[in-house]
């Protein structure tokens, strides 16, 4: 009798426990019926890329001198630069610099290298193309600028997560000014400021740890 008894509670308690998980999922389920789709309507809508988006390099044909720096830190040896050698200034002349973007993987490094800042990430991630060779960009198409999300008067930009506020995370009529989740790297950068006297402090009673031990 006591292990029929047994069965039953057993029973009981694994028919418990199914509906607890049942009814945890479809709290799931209802929370999310709440809420809005968050579908960003692209091309008429589009996301704000955050700061540091590394998108398609932008480069200055003007500042570049043909060092070759970029080429030896890419991991692909990716940006060719064509120059040639001016026998009477003993000058290397540029002739012209392209980058393939069918190819580089965005790592930065060419432009976290390059000694005359001549190279920058924008925030142009619209590659996509028929033919893989025209991402193949030289100096000239380098040189263009992207249209900026925010200014371009036939999109409506839309906050990325990160730039939302906290609890929210539908971007649509969120506006501009209210106060983010993220940080931005200006307050960041405070931050480490003001953290800073403290190192600098455990910094010297360790010094002065070390003398008294000498
Ligand atoms: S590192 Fe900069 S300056 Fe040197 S070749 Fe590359 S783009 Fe030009
Ligand atoms: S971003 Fe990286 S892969 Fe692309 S050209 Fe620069 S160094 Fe090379």
């Amino acid at each position: 009798m006591s292990a029929f008894l047994k069965q039953v509670l057993g029973y009981t308690s694994d028919a418990i426990d199914a509906g607890k998980y049942l009814l945890k999922g479809l709290s799931v389920t209802f929370d999310h019926m709440r809420r809005r789709p968050i579908t960003v309507q692209y091309p008429y809508e589009k996301l704000i890329p955050s700061e540091r988006y590394r998108g398609r390099i932008h480069y200055e044909f003007d500042k570049c001198i043909a060092c070759e720096v970029c080429v030896r830190v890419c991991p692909i040896n990716l940006p060719v630069v064509d120059w040639v050698m001016n026998k009477e200034t003993k000058k290397k002349e540029l002739r012209n610099y392209s980058i393939d973007f069918g190819v580089c993987i965005f790592c930065g490094n060419c432009v976290e290298y390059c000694p005359t800042n001549c190279l920058s990430m924008t925030e142009e991630y619209e590659l996509s193309a028929f033919d893989r060779h025209s991402l193949n960009f030289d100096n000239v198409a380098l040189g263009r600028l992207p249209t900026s999300v925010t200014t371009d008067p036939a999109v409506q930009p839309l906050r990325e997560l990160a730039y939302l506020p906290v609890g929210k995370i539908d971007p649509h009529g969120v506006a501009s000014d209210q106060p983010r989740a993220g940080h931005l790297p200006s307050d960041l950068l405070n931050g480490l400021q003001k953290e800073a006297p403290l190192e600098k402090k455990s910094d010297v009673e360790l010094s002065d740890g070390e003398n008294l031990k000498g």
